[in-house]
């Protein structure tokens, strides 16, 4: 505690730790004059934009260095200090939180430091899930940090120097998980190719990217046109789609795959999948990228908290942890339910900040003894980038796709923007992605 304040402290400074942390701030006054701080601690020093992390991967692959890099990273990855303390108003701390002690009221960090806390929010995130498939973790580029996205912007690069030193080489990229992340990537580096081929920097035949993906579909969570759509979008960039198709092993030059499963009652005749009569096959891959899955934050499990298979925490309505009224969670470490579907909310940035907002106003109504409010998830639009100025929108069951979505996707980031940065900072962000992320175009 700070010079006898209590505090609010929020573990995670991602989208819905930041919306907690907002939404904390427009009370400011109302918190200090009974006694309380808003505290949000990150194992990061900054906040990361990801619907734009594609861009980072794949992008002005002709420029090298350093430069370039904190360039693009600038679009998408913002200092958690300043986002606290100039759009919420709260403080920051940076460190790792190793766990829990929810009797003394303590969380504890990777230092030893220990904070108190009055109110708790875990909004911890989620981590890359590699479903214990053999080799994958070791043999593959995750896409969810920054230094994921340059790690495997680096891979690509040093095959389009090779080329450039007249070397003989080709590279055979595949992406594993046909869900927005791996779709999106694909479309662009697919597009950055198709460029760099146009500019003489390489030839067609120098580079493949197949996606796969173990359902019938890609972008299975959205309706059946928007995934016909896309899979015609991204076969005419170049990318072969493997469906109904499973990484089952990984190693450092292959990748093994085979038919997904079967479910009660299907015969192999109903499946997609190309080599369906076959146990496995092997494929010859330069780079893998696993985009096929998350699983909630370990620290829920670390914390003792119950959780459901993803390992997401269980919370009631009011996003309370059941046992802990002290304690909410928000975001891809937390599993409320739909109140009109019934379904657990998905883990996407909409939902987190949705959750976040409500965490928030619930902290203020226990303060001031009021009921809590519950959960309720709107329908929100889709929209998923799919390589240059298309983009594929869906809406209360309208699909737009083409340059009207992309549109409606620079709106939708520019909105984000103005709601963590100030005006300026916004506006420079946003010209800034605008001048580098479409460079591939
Ligand atoms: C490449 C990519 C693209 C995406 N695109 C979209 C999209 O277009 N639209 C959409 O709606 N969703 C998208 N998502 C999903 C979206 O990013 C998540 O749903 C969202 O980030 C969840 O917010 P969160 O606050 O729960 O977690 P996060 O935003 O991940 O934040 C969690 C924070 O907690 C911190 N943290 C974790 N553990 C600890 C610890 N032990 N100690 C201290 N700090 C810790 C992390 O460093 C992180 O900053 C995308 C995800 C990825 C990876």
């Amino acid at each position: 505690m700070n010079g006898g304040m209590k505090n609010i402290v929020i573990i995670g400074g991602g989208f819905g730790g930041i919306r907690v942390a907002r939404d904390l701030g427009k009370h400011d006054k109302f918190l200090k004059s009974k006694g309380y701080e808003v505290l949000v601690i990150d194992r990061v020093r900054h906040h990361l934009y990801t619907p734009l992390l594609y861009e980072v991967a794949s992008g002005c692959m002709i420029e090298k260095g350093m430069r370039m890099e904190s360039e693009l990273l600038s679009g998408v990855s913002f200092r958690l200090d300043e986002i606290s303390k100039s759009c919420c108003g709260v403080g920051s701390l940076q460190g790792e939180i190793v766990g829990v002690d929810f009797n003394l009221k303590k969380v504890k960090l990777a230092s030893g430091t220990e904070v108190p806390y009055e109110y708790l929010v875990i909004a911890a995130g989620a981590e890359t899930d590699y479903f214990g498939i053999p080799g994958l973790k070791q043999n593959s580029h995750a896409m969810k940090t920054r230094a994921d996205a340059l790690a495997l912007r680096q891979r690509i690069q040093d095959f389009i120097e090779a080329k450039k030193r007249g070397e003989e080489v080709q590279i055979q990229i595949m992406v594993g998980g046909g869900g927005a992340t791996g779709v999106e990537f694909s479309a662009e580096m697919a597009g950055c190719f198709r460029r760099l081929a146009r500019a003489g920097e390489i030839k067609n035949g120098d580079w493949s990217l197949t996606l796969v993906e173990a359902s019938p579909r890609v972008l299975g969570m959205l309706p059946k046109r928007a995934s016909d759509i896309t899979l015609r979008r991204l076969e005419r960039l170049g990318v072969k789609v493997l469906r109904d198709t499973c990484v089952k092993r990984a190693e450092e030059k292959h990748v093994v795959l085979a038919p997904r499963p079967l479910k009660a009652g299907e015969s192999p005749e109903t499946l997609v999948c190309e080599f369906r009569t076959e146990f496995e096959k092997i494929f010859e891959v330069d780079v893998l990228v696993w985009t096929g899955g998350v699983r909630a934050s370990s620290l829920s499990e670390k914390a003792g908290l119950p959780v459901d298979r993803k390992g997401r925490i269980q919370t009631d309505e009011s996003l309370r942890i059941h046992t802990r009224p002290d304690v909410f969670a928000v975001g891809d470490c937390a599993a409320p339910v739909d109140p009109q579907t019934k379904n657990t909310v998905p883990q996407l940035a909409q939902a987190a900040l949705k959750e976040g907002e409500l965490a928030a106003k619930n902290i203020i109504h226990h303060i001031r003894r009021e009921p809590l409010e519950m959960f309720g998830f709107p329908s929100y639009p889709t929209v998923i980038p799919l390589g240059a100025k298309n983009s594929i929108l869906v809406m209360k069951g309208f699909i737009v796709n083409g340059f009207l979505g992309w549109l409606v996707r620079q709106a939708a980031d520019l909105r984000y923007f103005f709601s963590v940065l100030p005006f300026w900072s916004a506006i420079r962000v946003f010209v800034t992605g605008a001048r580098l992320y479409t460079r591939n175009d």
